[in-house]
């Protein structure tokens, strides 16, 4: 993030921007964000009474207003996410922007220990989902004059450790296709492709991840936006297949 980096009040003036697990933890907050900068989100996850909860908070701030889209990632097919782009492209004629940003834990087990239920389940969860619908809405997002797609690594994404299993296979993974659609989609489609290791954030997954930590040790989600804006505003046009760490400690 450049140090002179300041979101400009409206800089998402305008943008169509749709945000998985907008209902809790950090999707909450960047949905939340998002709109206050001028955006309209796109809320999708698989609790609706949390996305109605960030809807009416949009709608209370007077923000752009937002739309639900409840969305099961465990289950969703290729179907569901044609119907989510073809809903969309009905809707709002175009998007701008897309944060992947849903993902489950998994067990946190060693890797000796680790079902293939379990692996199959986070994998698809937090791999094959966002696979399936950057590909659905792969069109529209080129159609845009210049997108932005935002995947969400972690720590355990870039160097492997001991316990965290599946979901850190599935955050190299991320990264992984974070690069090849970066190389694939910017000098063909102007859609930049670029992923955030959040950092230890106060939030249900760190809680369950680390049980034994006071959550008042590491910072609210809020404190994490400005990455979340840079990445979406058009501050970072040039910005391509780079990995950022929303916390620089
Ligand atoms: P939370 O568990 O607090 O929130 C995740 C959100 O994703 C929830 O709203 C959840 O829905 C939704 N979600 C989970 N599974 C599905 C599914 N199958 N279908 C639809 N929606 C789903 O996580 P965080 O906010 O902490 O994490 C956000 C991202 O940041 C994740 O990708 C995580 O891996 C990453 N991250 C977080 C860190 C941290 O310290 N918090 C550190 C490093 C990375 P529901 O509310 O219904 O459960």
């Amino acid at each position: 993030l450049p140090q002179d980096f300041i979101a400009g009040p409206q800089c998402l003036q305008g943008k169509i921007i749709l945000v998985t697990g907008a209902g809790d933890g950090i999707g909450r907050a960047a949905a939340l964000s998002y709109a206050q900068h001028g955006a309209t989100v796109i809320l999708l996850g698989r609790t609706i009474d949390k996305l109605e909860a960030v809807y009416d908070e949009i709608e209370a701030a007077g923000h752009p207003q937002a739309a639900i889209y409840p969305m099961h990632l465990r289950g969703a097919a290729m179907k569901d996410y044609q119907d989510l782009a073809n809903t969309i492209e009905r809707e709002f004629g175009h998007l701008d922007g897309l944060l992947h940003n849903a993902s489950i834990l998994g067990e946190r087990r060693t890797l000796a220990q680790t079902t293939v239920d379990s692996w199959d389940d986070v994998l698809h969860v937090n791999l094959t989902a966002p696979f399936m619908m950057t590909q659905a809405l792969l069109p529209m997002l080129a159609a845009a004059a210049n997108a932005s797609i935002i995947l969400t690594s972690s720590g355990v994404g870039r160097k492997g450790r001991a316990f965290w299993g599946a979901y850190a296979v599935s955050k190299f993974g991320t990264e992984g296709m974070m690069q090849v659609l970066a190389d694939e989609e910017f000098d063909l489609n102007n859609t930049r492709v670029n992923s955030i290791n959040p950092g230890a954030t106060q939030t249900v997954m760190r809680r369950t991840a680390y049980p034994g930590e006071n959550p008042q040790d590491n910072p609210l989600p809020d404190a994490i936006m400005p990455l979340y804006l840079y990445l979406m505003s058009e501050d970072s046009l040039a910005v391509n297949g780079q990995q950022f760490d929303a916390q620089v400690k």
